[in-house]
């Protein structure tokens, strides 16, 4: 069960969520994000530092303090769990005094950026102690491991995380941090941004769950942004592929690499609702259910990138040369059109750009287009389904 920034983001979530992880008496591992606005406010302290502002990161912090300070408070009673989590507060916001005294560097950056889901899981334990929920706490820098290219290491996950569950053969509930992994040089890292539902399906798949829950604060996966467009609705059931396309292609709901460990491993993964526990939500299993257009998903800050060659007509093996560019610089394509003489691309990391233009330059002409966005039409077999491009272009007046 994986519980994200809103569903854990007020005491009286938190003290819901233990309700939800009680309601049964199966074993599960939960996994939780930041509070709300935490990662954002630590992704804020860092840029003050990396800015000289030691000034304006002092202030940030104390702000972030005081506000985990009136949290504890509401969230516990009795005076001994009070004074626990005031030492918790105290040993992460003196970490993050004295990181003002430090010079910034990257790894420091991941440093700052894992204090949210400590504090968060850390909390939850002494409250989960103070109402006698018996559990136990699992560092997930203990297990979390991702190689030199950041790619999640499923085997070594698998056996350090069972070697841990097997010390607690007595225990049901275990509690850990989502997003935070350690990195292949040892140090603290994570799994970018929204990385909490990665962390769950990683885990989900290492133990072979029953199934995925990913509780979020909307009933599953909708049919447009519900954030963008008016009345959207929920959709009951997804294939594994429907959801990697939306997810990737722009469903802030789910991380875009969060399907593939579940999907790998078959482990169904269901989209439900904090606020609404007892509604339906999305069931994400190798089924569709059904044919057809199931949703609409939009990425920005796409970068289309044209190689236009006269070399290129009649030429073979001329595409494979400009993927090894991209290959070289691990930039991945996320769609690409061909014709005799041009070949286009779209990239969503520009990281690399300019020494993969640099290298395309020697193909032919290289024209760069930035700040687009991918509009994803997501469905099983969709290509096989009736008028689905002519009602898809029709209101933008492109069906000609
Ligand atoms: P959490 O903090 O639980 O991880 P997120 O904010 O990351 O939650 O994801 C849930 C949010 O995703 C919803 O509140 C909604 O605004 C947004 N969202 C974007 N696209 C979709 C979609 N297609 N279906 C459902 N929610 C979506
Ligand atoms: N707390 C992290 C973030 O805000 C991870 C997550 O919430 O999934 O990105
Ligand atoms: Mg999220």
């Amino acid at each position: 069960m994986k519980f994200g920034g809103t569903s854990v983001g007020k005491p009286q979530r938190m003290q819901e969520v233990a309700k939800l992880i009680t309601r049964d008496e199966e074993s599960k591992i939960v996994v939780l994000s930041a509070l709300s606005g935490t990662t954002n406010a630590l992704v804020e302290i860092s840029e003050s530092l990396a800015g000289g502002d030691r000034f304006v990161a002092k202030e940030q912090i104390d702000e972030l303090h005081a506000h985990y300070r009136n949290f504890i408070n509401e969230l516990l009673t009795e005076t001994s769990a009070i004074e626990k989590a005031e030492a918790v507060l105290n040993e992460h916001f003196e970490f993050l005094s004295i990181i003002l005294k430090i010079s910034f560097s990257q790894s420091l950056n991941k440093d700052i950026l894992a204090q949210g889901e400590l504090l968060s899981t850390k909390l939850f334990s002494i409250y989960l102690d103070e109402i006698k929920v018996d559990h136990v706490l699992l560092p997930a820098l203990d297990f979390m491991t991702i190689d030199s290219y950041d790619e999640p290491q499923v085997g070594t996950i698998k056996v350090k995380l069972v070697q841990l569950l097997n010390k607690h053969r007595d225990t049901n509930i275990f509690i850990t941090q989502g997003y935070i992994s350690r990195n292949a040089r040892g140090e603290v890292d994570n799994l970018k941004r929204g990385g909490s539902d990665y962390s769950a399906s990683l885990i989900a798949a290492a133990i072979n769950a029953s199934v995925c829950e990913i509780w979020t604060d909307i009933d599953g996966m909708h049919n447009n942004d519900p954030r963008v467009v008016e009345k959207t609705k929920a959709i009951e059931q997804l294939s594994f592929e429907e959801a990697a396309e939306l997810a990737y292609f722009g469903a802030k709901i789910l991380h875009p690499a969060s399907i593939w460990p579940a999907q790998f491993f078959n482990v169904p993964v269901r989209l439900l609702n904090t606020l609404e526990p007892d509604a339906r939500g999305t069931l994400i299993t190798e089924k569709a259910g059904s044919v057809g257009v199931k949703a609409v998903a939009a990425k920005d800050g796409i970068t289309a990138i044209k190689i236009k060659s006269s070399r290129m007509l009649l030429a073979y093996g001329f595409l494979r040369k400009v993927f090894e560019v991209f290959e070289k610089y691990r930039t991945s394509i996320d769609m690409i059109t061909t014709s005799e003489v041009a070949v286009s691309v779209t990239i969503d990391d520009d990281v690399h750009l300019p020494e993969i233009c640099k290298e395309l330059e020697a193909f032919g002409t290289v024209e760069i287009d930035t700040n687009h966005t991918i509009v994803s039409i997501v469905g099983n077999e969709i290509a096989e389904t009736k008028d689905v491009m002519k009602r898809s272009l029709m209101p933008l007046n492109l069906y000609l």
